[in-house]
């Protein structure tokens, strides 16, 4: 079905853009993540201007809600080089979901699915079931603004209807499959975007859904506390996936206050007060681009 769409519009339409975290978690940030109900509603609050990607205000928008999130137990795409299907093998020989192909895991991600090669993923090495729940409790901060009618989640364990996956990997590599040694990246998201108007003649009827080729938004959290080293604690991860379902949302840059959970090094591993201020400003402003 994907090869019948006329490229000329799937090209016009799609533009991609592309989050890289490298973030240094600190000491401070992991205790404050194992506290006891971290994910209060903070009020009064200031936006900051970086959540705007360079193509604009990037959300979801209602009709896509709820979002369904699948939360992979432990599954890898690192690893992927499956030359069965060609397009997408790394010219290196190395995975196609390095950081350096960072632009290609929601293309590789749909094309996994749609070819029926989910279930031969594989489980990333150090993975635990207490990284899910760490997971899930860190995307879960999110849920705060639900009652205010932002927006929308729910997790998934199907991966046909999912718009937004987590995988696992032990370490980010390069193109070459080499581990990324000289930063503590715990996590990174990346997403292709759709301008708003598309969308709307989308939702209006006048252009057919299947010719807009829509992809799922790719996370990747590591089980490595750093690269070839011991299991990730769950504390950091639930900071990692809170920040990195904080770019799925649609902040798209990092806060500058280290107190923000959205900045580089995740702040206090919690949604602070500029956070709220800002989800709350992004998803009362109009979209220009929608993942
Ligand atoms: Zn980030």
């Amino acid at each position: 079905m994907l090869s019948e769409q006329p490229k000329m519009l799937t090209n016009l339409v799609r533009v991609v853009a592309i989050i890289l975290c490298l973030a240094v978690l600190l000491p401070s940030v992991a205790n404050a993540a194992k506290k006891p109900g971290g994910a209060a509603r903070p009020v009064g609050g200031v936006v900051y201007p970086q959540f705007r990607s360079p193509f604009g205000v990037v959300r979801w928008v209602p009709e896509q809600m709820p979002l369904k999130v699948f939360i992979t137990h432990g599954l890898t795409i690192m690893d992927w080089r499956n030359p069965e299907m060609p397009e997408m093998v790394n010219d290196f020989g190395g995975p196609v979901a390095s950081m350096d192909g960072l632009a290609q895991w929601p293309k590789l991600v749909k094309e996994i699915v749609l070819n029926e090669r989910f279930g031969k993923l594989r489980v990333a090495d150090n993975y635990n079931e207490d990284m899910w729940r760490a997971a899930a409790r860190g995307i879960g901060q999110w849920k705060a603004f639900e009652k205010e009618g932002l927006y929308k989640f729910e997790l998934t364990e199907n991966p046909e209807e999912a718009n937004v996956f987590i995988f696992w990997t032990p370490h980010f590599t390069n193109k070459m499959g080499m581990g990324i040694t000289q930063n503590d990246t715990k996590g990174c998201t990346s997403k292709d975007i759709f301008p708003y108007k598309v969308i709307q003649q989308v939702l209006s009827g006048q252009i057919p859904p299947e010719r807009v080729d829509f992809k799922p938004v790719v996370v990747q959290l590591v089980t490595c506390e750093r690269p070839f080293g011991p299991p990730i604690p769950p504390g950091k991860l639930v900071s990692a996936s809170a920040h990195e379902f904080g770019h799925v949302l649609g902040i798209d840059g990092h806060s500058t206050n280290p107190v923000d959970l959205m900045c580089l090094n995740y702040g206090r591993g919690v949604i602070s007060a500029n956070d709220a201020a800002t989800i709350r400003f992004l998803y009362r402003s109009r979209p220009d681009v929608v993942p």
